[in-house]
């Protein structure tokens, strides 16, 4: 026997995609789940948990007026109004998120900083729209909210954000502590009780920034205020990172919103000072293949998936940009070869299922290439990539002679974003 030495690689038990990237797989004595199983997997447990928190303020309010039967401590009659108030409750759960977000924000403004996007609720974003360059989702599920914001100075970011994030505190201490005076138990029973509603969501959300934890946001840990704290005062390397993210987030968001001049000089300003900078220099060729510029975007994904070998998760991203170029390029040998590496090393990413859905298109394995583009779709998060993963779809479609349901593609496409290269070829060829 001979020994042959390959990379281990782990299959996903849900839907069998298979990786050398081990570390991405999620693994317990029952199950190995690949990241997008996985995270299927936490949104489920999130709209539980949201379901929870809902039938748990329900049971509070129910036992607070068994409890007045007998006791005459409270006082909540048996009306139409406590349950008009409990429904009430996921609502004003969502205004509260919502005021915290804009809390935040000001205070971001007010230090000099930029805000990028802001996110309501958790898991797939049912509606975004943009104000100016930033950018505002709906998620599906009300749980909590998050925001992306960065400061351009470098030296006293750290310090910024400490009073970004002290602050937001205080003033949701101060919210929470003038709501719960004037809160009056029996009005839950009589009236619709908007001050003790607001009071009971402004308790939960202090609650959730106050003690230091982390909530997923879909793929990413996201840290909350205290946590957020926490880190920056033990960090002492802090000011360099942080400038860093200014400007990935300044060119990524500059990219979404379609902005290219602007990502190209933000892109250039930020590989200036950190050159080395492997996501800014991704975004750059993402630019220039927005741009047109495909040749240019193929060279560099290809030097930098050359680069990447030591980091596979980067060289599947890289290689995937590289096939994507080459794809609108119409080098179609090089488009199959570089996808086909990326989809080898991370089947379950979005961008990178999608790009060899788009490939098999093109190669005319139409049937193959719609079950990974129908499946990308469902999984990006952002409409501009679902938009695109439609427009193939729809090609596809056309050129197998369903033309009927190419159209409907092609509409849902032009409606997700209609302002794409893609889509817009789509439209050529679909009459
Ligand atoms: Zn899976």
């Amino acid at each position: 026997m001979t020994a042959i030495s390959s990379p281990a690689t782990l299959t996903c038990s849900r839907c069998h995609c298979g990786s050398s990237i081990t570390t991405a797989f999620q693994q317990d004595d029952t199950e190995v789940l690949c990241p997008r199983c996985a995270q299927r997997a936490r949104w489920r447990m999130l709209w539980l948990n949201v379901m929870s928190m809902y039938v748990l303020t329900i049971t509070i309010l129910l036992s607070l007026y068994f409890l007045s039967l007998y006791f005459p401590l409270t006082r909540i009659g048996w009306s139409v109004y406590l349950f008009i108030n409990v429904a009430a409750y996921l609502f004003f759960w969502f205004l509260v998120l919502g005021l915290y977000l804009i809390v935040h924000s000001v205070l971001t403004w007010l230090l000099g900083g930029t805000v990028f996007a802001l996110h309501l609720g958790g898991g797939p974003i049912l509606v975004e729209t943009r104000i100016g360059m930033m950018h505002i989702a709906i998620h599906r599920y009300p749980s909590f909210s998050y925001f992306q914001a960065a400061f351009p100075q470098q030296e006293t970011a750290r310090v910024r954000f400490l009073t970004l994030y002290l602050t937001g505190i205080i003033v949701s201490l101060i919210l929470t502590i003038s709501l719960a005076m004037n809160f009056r138990i029996s009005n839950l029973g009589t009236t619709l009780a908007v001050g003790e509603l607001f009071c009971a969501a402004s308790v939960f959300i202090l609650v959730s920034i106050l003690i230091p934890s982390h909530f997923d946001i879909g793929g990413a840990k996201l840290p909350n205020n205290a946590a957020r704290i926490l880190q920056l005062v033990k960090d002492r390397n802090a000011p360099a990172q942080l400038h860093e993210t200014f400007f990935i987030l300044k060119t990524t968001f500059d990219i979404r919103s379609k902005a290219y001049p602007a990502a190209l000089s933000s892109c250039d300003e930020g590989l200036r000072l950190y050159p080395e900078n492997l996501i800014l220099k991704s975004n750059l060729g993402i630019t220039w293949i927005e741009l047109g510029r495909y040749t240019e975007a193929l060279q560099l994904f290809e030097g930098l998936a050359s680069l990447a070998t030591d980091n596979p998760p980067f060289a599947a991203i890289f290689a995937n940009n590289a096939g994507w170029a080459a794809l609108l390029l119409g080098d179609r040998e090089k488009a199959r070869t570089y996808t086909q590496e990326a989809f080898a090393l991370m089947p379950w990413e979005p961008a990178v299922q999608g790009t060899w859905g788009a490939v098999l298109v093109e190669d005319g394995d139409v049937d193959i290439g719609l079950h990974h583009l129908f499946q990308a779709a469902e999984q990006h998060m952002i409409p501009h990539n679902r938009a695109i993963n439609f427009a193939y779809a729809a090609v596809g479609l056309y050129r197998i002679g369903k033309q009927e349901e190419a159209r409907a593609y092609l509409k849902k496409a032009t409606a997700l974003d209609s302002d794409t290269d893609i889509v817009r070829r789509a439209q050529q060829e679909i009459v």
